[in-house]
């Protein structure tokens, strides 16, 4: 129950993690783009403020200019002494070229006006009274000038039309001097309006606003008008004029803040996008892998599911032996758990301890790269508690994606229920074949009885009447018996003779049956005895854990022997070979079964057979009545074994002997002669 609910946990915490790091990345990108374009709104409005303030600097000086201009050309209205008249005209002349100079006053050194002349473009009303005052700005520009001896502005001050309009204006004041003397003054009054108009307006721009105001920002007058917005720039600068002081002030307009306003927020704009767009590619393709994710873990879900269900044990090893897999069918056989058996190498808990060396050279053949049998092969494991078991073992190598071989998988089939069933069936069978002999004895027996018996009856009943005749006859006394009767004892003695004639017939018949298996020799390779054997000797050299080896000379002729009885002799001396391992003490169990060529003479060749086991061995006083009839040490044998083998080999003209083996157990040898093809299919050729 756990086990779900922990993983459904585990779950949520993933997914949290992930949409938590992607909402902070979301986040994080579009807080940097936010930067961007803004820094880039900002780099563009001060681009635009300097711009704007670099005009402004530049009006200011084409002001200052164009005064210091009309300065000179006022100054040269008086340069030669003029008359009156000509004064007019040539003011007259002045003011029709300056537009800003709105009058002309020529004033003697007691601020009394020698004569005007007004603009012909606007004449403005002049109220004579207050300019005469001694207050008067003109007046006040003029004492300013007396001080410093040179041209003085008065500030500007509001000269109504008289229309109820009315506009800023500012007088300027020159002494007028001749030969070093003052003379008087010429005072020019300057509307701020024309003077924005005529000197400022050639450089504006129609986003452009230019004003002149007070240094507390009263706007004194105006030019342009700029649109109101929220991207107004301003920029002020000072003409400060002797006497004094103006100040031009700029606004801009600046285009409203469209999509693209420029080139660099246009770039980062289409960077932001192209950033955005590669998000959504990076957030599908993550969903895409969420979801190859989730199929891989359904996939190894139902691997894992299918494993388990698996009654076949299954274990994986790297290159250098170390387990690296092991299901659980492998632990349940063995008794191990995983802990106990990943990442051993050198050797495994379920290796009977005899065993380990051989095993661990199988190990060694293993890596070395050879391929085990496709079909596998047979091992005995052991489980924890010790018992032994055998396995079928199939192996094949393990290969990566990358077609690399990284180690090697073994599935594992546990083999006692099979061993059992077919211990089983070897049992019954022998229990069978030894009915079946029986059997057959019993019909002989009873056969040779029946047949026996009617001769035998006869035989009886003749010698009791033949004794019936040579009796006396009561009363005869010791007279011979007469001629008719002894006539009747011959014809008796003639069928007691005939009948153990038939009697005889019947045994040999016997005889005959039993040596018309000298007819059934026939020429045998040893290969061919082994072969026969095996099935039946490994059955038991499993049982009881003997490996069985066979060794047969090259080459070898065959031998000319009844198939079924040596097959019998090997048979019954295998068996005995190994029951005499089969005992508690004894852990290296072999069984050595070798056919070779054996001494031979000039008549008759030999094969040698020779059984070895690695048993106790035989004491001296067993060997003494080792082939006597009904002599055995086992409890469930019969002591015919050997004494019929000897029988059998002897039947061969062979001999049949043992001896002790090196360095332990007996070695039981048999001879055979070896068949020699007829002469005739030599010369034939
Ligand atoms: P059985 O096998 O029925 O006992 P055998 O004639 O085959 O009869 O064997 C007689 C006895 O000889 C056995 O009981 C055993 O003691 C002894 N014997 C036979 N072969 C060997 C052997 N290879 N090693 C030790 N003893 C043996």
């Amino acid at each position: 129950m756990s086990k779900p609910r922990k993983t459904l946990w585990q779950r949520w915490r993933g997914a949290w993690r992930r949409w938590s790091l992607w909402t902070l990345l979301v986040a994080l990108v579009v807080a940097m783009l936010v930067t961007v374009v803004w820094l880039a709104g900002r780099y563009e409005a001060s681009q635009v403020q300097s711009r704007l303030e670099r005009d402004t600097a530049d009006a200011v000086s084409d002001v200052r200019v164009a005064l210091t201009r009309n300065l000179q050309s006022l100054q040269a209205l008086h340069a030669d002494d003029p008359g009156v008249l000509a004064w007019e005209v040539n003011a007259s002349e002045l003011l029709r070229g300056h537009r800003e100079l709105v009058r002309l006053e020529w004033r003697d050194t007691g601020m009394r006006l020698r004569s005007q002349v007004q603009t012909p473009y606007r004449p403005v009303y002049w109220d004579r009274g207050t300019r005469e005052s001694a207050h008067s700005d003109a007046s006040l520009a003029c004492a300013n000038a007396r001080r410093l001896s040179g041209p003085a502005y008065s500030s500007s001050y509001f000269q109504p039309h008289g229309d109820g309009l009315g506009s800023e204006m500012m007088e300027l004041c020159l002494p007028i001097t001749s030969g070093g003397r003052n003379t008087g003054f010429l005072v020019a009054t300057y509307a701020l309006n024309a003077m924005l108009e005529d000197l400022v307006g050639h450089g504006l721009t129609r986003s452009q606003e230019a004003s002149f105001t007070e240094a507390d920002g009263t706007r004194l007058a105006v030019l342009g008008a700029a649109r109101r917005g929220s991207r107004m720039f301003t920029a002020t600068h000072l003409l400060d004029l002797p006497g004094a002081t103006l100040v031009l002030r700029m606004d801009t307009w600046h285009s409203a803040p469209s999509l693209f306003p420029n080139v660099l927020t246009a770039l980062v704009t289409a960077m932001s996008i192209a950033l955005v767009t590669v998000m959504v590619v990076l957030v599908r393709d993550n969903r895409r892998r969420l979801r190859a994710e989730r199929d891989l873990g359904d996939a190894l879900a139902f691997r894992k599911a299918m494993e388990d269900s698996l009654v076949t044990g299954l274990r994986a090893r790297d290159l250098e032996g170390r387990i690296t897999y092991v299901n659980p069918a492998f632990c349940d056989m063995v008794g191990f758990t995983p802990q106990e058996l990943l990442g051993l190498s050198a050797s495994a808990p379920y290796w009977p301890p005899e065993r380990v060396e051989e095993y661990q050279q199988r190990q060694a053949i293993r890596f070395a790269g050879y391929m085990p049998p496709r079909e596998g092969f047979e091992s005995e494991f052991m489980r924890k508690d010790g018992t032994r078991f055998p396995v079928l073992i199939i192996e094949a190598p393990l290969i990566n994606a990358q077609g690399l071989h990284t180690g090697w998988m073994s599935a594992f089939l546990d083999m006692s229920e099979q061993r059992r069933i077919e211990e089983l069936s070897r049992a019954s069978q022998e229990r069978l074949q030894a009915t079946a002999r029986l059997a057959t004895v019993g019909e002989m027996a009873s056969l040779l009885s029946h047949e026996l018996n009617q001769p035998l009856a006869a035989i009886s009943s003749y010698a009791t009447g033949s004794l019936n005749l040579l009796e006396t006859p009561a009363g005869a006394g010791d007279l011979p018996p007469p001629p008719e009767s002894l006539q009747d004892v011959r014809m008796a003695m003639q069928q007691i003779g005939r009948q153990a004639e038939r009697a005889g017939k019947v045994i040999k018949s016997v005889h005959d049956f039993v040596r018309r298996r000298d007819q059934a020799r026939e020429a045998v390779t040893a290969q061919q005895l082994l072969d026969a054997i095996m099935p039946l000797v490994s059955l038991q050299a499993r049982k009881i854990g003997v490996r069985v080896h066979t060794l047969v000379e090259p080459d070898l002729p065959a031998a000319l022997c009844d198939r079924t009885m040596v097959e019998q002799v090997l048979l019954n001396l295998a068996r005995n070979a190994m029951q005499a391992m089969d005992v508690p003490g004894i852990s290296k169990r072999v069984l050595e079964i070798r056919a070779r060529r054996a001494a031979s003479n000039a008549h008759q060749a030999w094969i040698e057979f020779a059984v070895a086991d690695l048993g106790a061995g035989i004491e001296p006083e067993v060997a003494e009545r080792l082939f006597t009839p009904f002599f055995t040490t086992r409890a469930e044998g019969m002591g015919l074994g050997l004494s019929l083998c000897r029988t059998v080999i002897e039947q061969h003209g062979g001999f049949l002997g043992f001896a002790a083996n090196e360095p332990r157990g007996t070695v039981f040898t048999f001879t055979l002669p070896v068949h020699q093809p007829p002469a005739s299919s030599s010369t034939a050729s």
